[in-house]
This record gives structure tokens, C-alpha cells and sequence, in this order.
């Protein structure tokens, strides 16, 4: 069955835009004018993918971007936050509340699509080698699950596929570019500081029960896996 994406947004010809084209390219959609209609809606079906506007009335996007990051149902799921504020901060707090990616409007329909289409590749990659282990961290591609020395870790997609390229090569540092191209893919434009969000909500997912920091930041060149650094 195609994704279902569920569509936040109040204004209602921007909701339909979005609709048409989403539905054009084959996914259903289902779209809530309000934040409370949005968690009521996760709660009959959870989406494969919520667009979610940061102004709506009473409860904003961002309100309600975290608490779907604080259920456990929801923790995963993947979210694109639209946002009509140009500042860069805004951009970041987005992502901090628990974005996956973000879109600043006016968009296109096809840059919005091409993102709906990156995230959940990102979301459900193909299986590569179902397993892969350093320092204790086991990450596994067949059941997206990640282990830090048994302790199960919940990580969003982004988060997982920065892992999953890190753990290719142990050491081997990365470039904002590289983990970029291959973290988000080539076909959307995404800041570099976005490579540094997702890695500090990395290191925090993965350092969650005091273990020893295994990521390294090489300033002005990259990040590592290293648990040598130690
Ligand atoms: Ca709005």
C-alpha cells in the first residue's frame, strides 16, 4: 500500500496544493487543519509521514512536533516542518523540537515532494548487510534497531542513517558534505548546519545512559566515529 501522509496546515488551499501534488505521485493524504486534529487523526492511524505547519492557530507545529516525539508510537516518525519564517534560527529550533527536514514557504510543489520522497528513503532504507558494530553500538538494517551495550536506543530516521554511514568506517572522518550527500542525498539542498543538529541529537541518543562519548567533532573538518577519543 502507498505511504500515507498526513498534512498539517490551516490554510486550506495550501493544504489541497499539497494534497493534489503528493496524491499525483501516488501517496495518500490526510490532511488536519489544527494541531489537536493532527494528534486526534496519529491517533485512529499513524501516518508514514506528517508535513507539518509551524503557524497554526492555538497549538503550534512545534507543540505539536514534540509531543509526538515524546510518545513512544511517534517517537520515529518522520516530519517535515513547513515553516514561513526565513531566519535560520527559527529553521534550528524546528529541528531541535524534532523535525526531520524542513521547508520554508513559499515552496515548490516538486522541491516538497522530492523531500517527502528523500525522507522516507531515509526512513526505510534497502537492507545492505543487516549488521553492523563498533563500540559496543550494534545497529541493525533488517529491524532498524540500534543497541549501545545491550540498552536499546530509539533513533529517527535521520538520525539512523547518519549512524548507519558513520559506522562504515570506523575513524575515518566525514565531511559536513559528504554525510550530507549521503546522509540527505544530492537532490535536495539542505543547510550544513543541519548536519550538526542531527549530530548532536546523535550523540545525545547514543550517550543517553552515560556511556562514553564515541563521536568526535574534528573542527573545521568533519565527525568521526572514535571511541578512542576517550
Ligand atoms: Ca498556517
Amino acid at each position: 500500500m502507498s505511504a500515507l501522509i498526513l498534512i498539517v496546515e490551516d490554510e486550506s488551499p495550501q493544504a489541497e496544493m499539497l494534497r493534489y501534488n503528493l496524491e499525483k505521485e501516488g501517496f495518500r493524504t490526510v490532511v488536519a487543519d489544527t494541531g489537536e486534529a493532527a494528534i486526534q487523526r496519529v491517533d485512529v492511524e499513524i501516518p508514514d509521514l506528517v508535513v507539518l505547519d509551524w503557524m497554526l492557530p492555538e497549538r503550534s507545529g512545534i507543540d505539536v512536533c514534540r509531543e509526538l516525539r515524546a510518545r513512544p508510537e511517534t517517537k520515529t516518525l518522520p516530519i517535515i516542518m513547513l515553516t514561513a519564517r526565513g531566519e535560520e534560527g527559527d529553521q534550528v529550533l524546528g529541528l531541535e523540537a524534532g523535525a526531520d527536514d524542513y521547508v520554508v514557504k513559499p515552496y515548490s510543489p516538486r522541491e516538497m515532494v522530492a523531500r517527502v520522497q528523500a525522507l522516507l528513503r531515509r526512513a526505510h532504507p534497502e537492507a545492505a548487510g543487516p549488521i553492523n558494530e563498533y563500540a559496543g553500538v550494534v545497529l541493525d538494517r533488517e529491524t532498524h534497531k540500534v543497541t549501545r551495550n545491550g540498552t536499546a536506543i530509539n533513533l529517527g530516521p535521520t538520525s539512523f542513517r547518519l549512524l548507519e554511514v558513520l559506522m562504515e568506517r570506523p575513524g575515518r572522518v566525514y565531511s559536513r558534505d559528504r554525510l550530507l550527500g549521503r546522509v540527505w542525498g544530492g537532490d535536495v539542498f539542505v543547510e550544513p548546519r543541519t548536519v550538526d543538529v542531527h549530530i548532536r541529537r546523535l550523540r545525545k541518543a547514543l550517550n543517553g545512559d552515560g556511556g562514553a562519548d564515541i563521536v568526535r567533532t574534528v573542527r573545521g573538518a568533519g565527525y568521526a566515529l572514535d571511541a578512542g577519543k576517550v
